[in-house]
């Protein structure tokens, strides 16, 4: 369960898509082939705390930014698209 920070409704998986990993940089249009590779394709795909992007897409459709620990599940923190991480609140 996610509540989404901008509707406020507390959403469970099948109400929401995953957006992946958040806080991507695209690279540079002069940047070679290998790095758009990577940014295309290649994750971190971490053991623990995982910065990850989510949709509200049965509710309000927006995007939104979470904190999650893969291996037990529990949210650590949600804000909106457009926030700054909050370094007191999340763990890097
Ligand atoms: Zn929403």
């Amino acid at each position: 369960m996610i509540r989404c920070p901008y509707c406020t409704e507390l959403r469970t998986e099948e109400e929401l898509v995953y957006g992946g990993e958040a806080d991507l940089v695209r690279p540079a249009e002069t940047s070679s082939d290998q790095e758009w590779t990577d940014y295309l394709f290649m994750r971190a795909n971490l053991k623990g705390v995982h910065h990850e992007q989510w949709c509200c897409s049965a509710g309000c459709g927006q995007w939104f930014k979470v904190v999650r620990d893969t291996v037990s599940h529990k949210v650590l923190h949600v804000r909106k698209f457009e926030e700054l991480p909050q370094p007191a609140t999340e763990v890097v």
